[in-house]
């Protein structure tokens, strides 16, 4: 249930509300926006009156939230929310590229990926060094030695850092080295993870499940935040279906449907969810034009030869020509985005 103030309700009437609310033994999340304040009840309602809150002083109205989720509906904070990772962020009026190879290689590799990704407009690194493989004989990634390379890539470079964890002791390590953690598909209903990663305090990049509905993929992210972590983004990576000429099937409705539902930024992978270079370009100029708040990427310097993914990561060249070409789909939709001026 939420609670809807009037635009004129000072604050001692809302402290009144807030009060009535904890002294019943309920939490309370406070959404200050610019007009009102909506007041959000977390914990088991039947403990409360809602007739007897309509009498306090400034309250407009009284909303019930069906959800099962609540710090990550919009009907309890209906700003949209930006989420900083390290010297950038991801969020309203601005689209932000995370780009990389799927899995860290050598050092060398990482930090030429690095300094091209970021010529061509990427704000955030991407790479793998736990790499949750279909095949167990598959590289597995460098785990802490490629975290290592990544955080030496971010000071050549300045990009933010991104990569996946897998267990409690990669989010140890990786607090050490990044600045954003990935839960992968694999792991989003990983309970025990979604919590761990809640306590790391780092901003998360929530991966879709393969085969999670959206209600499932939000509740993935109120584990994240009722741990006391709101910094979560939302990536659609595709959802497995019939179809088997691309990897996945990329739902792009999901980023509207989300936008409607949650207040969480919501970022869109083309790569994943085609699984061929060919179809990537396509995909993420369409992800824009929907009003996604990001793209994330595979980009590798050899794909013939990459240690994973690579027929669905794009060479240099062919990330620079799509950089570029997204520009006229920013101005559309009202975001910035110039890959010759990048943070
Ligand atoms: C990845 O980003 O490298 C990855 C494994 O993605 P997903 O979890 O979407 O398959
Ligand atoms: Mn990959």
């Amino acid at each position: 249930m939420i609670i809807v103030m009037k635009p004129q309700a000072v604050r001692e009437e809302i402290g009144a509300v807030v009060k009535y609310i904890e002294d019943h033994g309920l939490s309370v999340h406070l959404s200050q926006g610019e007009e009102v304040t909506i007041i959000g009840i977390i914990g088991d309602k039947s403990k409360i009156s809602s007739e007897n809150l309509t009498v306090y002083k400034g309250v407009d109205r009284i909303v019930p939230v069906t959800e099962s989720y609540k710090l990550s509906n919009r009907k309890f904070h209906p700003e949209p929310t930006t989420v900083s990772v390290g010297n950038t962020s991801i969020g309203p009026g601005i689209l932000t590229i995370m780009a990389g190879p799927c899995a860290v290689e050598t050092e060398e590799q990482l930090m030429e990926i690095a300094i091209q990704v970021k010529k061509s407009g990427a704000t955030i690194l991407r790479g793998g060094a736990y790499k949750p493989r279909t095949s167990p004989y598959s590289f597995q990634g460098l785990e802490e030695e490629g975290l290592r390379f990544m955080q030496n890539a971010k000071k050549e470079t300045g990009l933010s850092t991104i990569c996946e964890v897998v267990s409690r002791e990669a989010i140890e390590a990786a607090v050490k080295y990044v600045d954003m953690i990935q839960i992968g598909a694999r792991n989003m209903q990983n309970f025990i993870l979604l919590k761990e990663a809640g306590r790391s305090g780092l901003p998360v990049l929530l991966k879709r499940g393969l085969c999670a509905t959206i209600d499932e993929w939000l509740n993935a992210a109120e584990y994240i935040i009722a741990e006391g972590n709101p910094h979560v983004v939302l990536c659609e990576r595709g959802i497995r279906t019939y179809e088997t000429a691309t990897r996945n099937t990329l739902d792009l409705s999901a980023v509207p449907v989300m936008r409607e539902k949650t207040h969480l930024p919501v970022i869109v992978d083309p790569s994943h969810s085609t699984g061929s270079y060919k179809y990537v370009p396509a995909m993420a100029k369409a992800a824009v034009a929907c009003d996604a708040d990001g793209l994330m990427i595979e980009v590798h310097n050899d794909p013939a030869h990459a240690l994973s993914d690579g027929p669905q990561s794009l060479t240099f060249e062919k990330f620079a020509k799509l950089t570029g070409e997204l520009k006229p789909f920013c101005d559309v939709i009202g975001r910035s985005f110039n890959p010759a001026d990048s943070h």
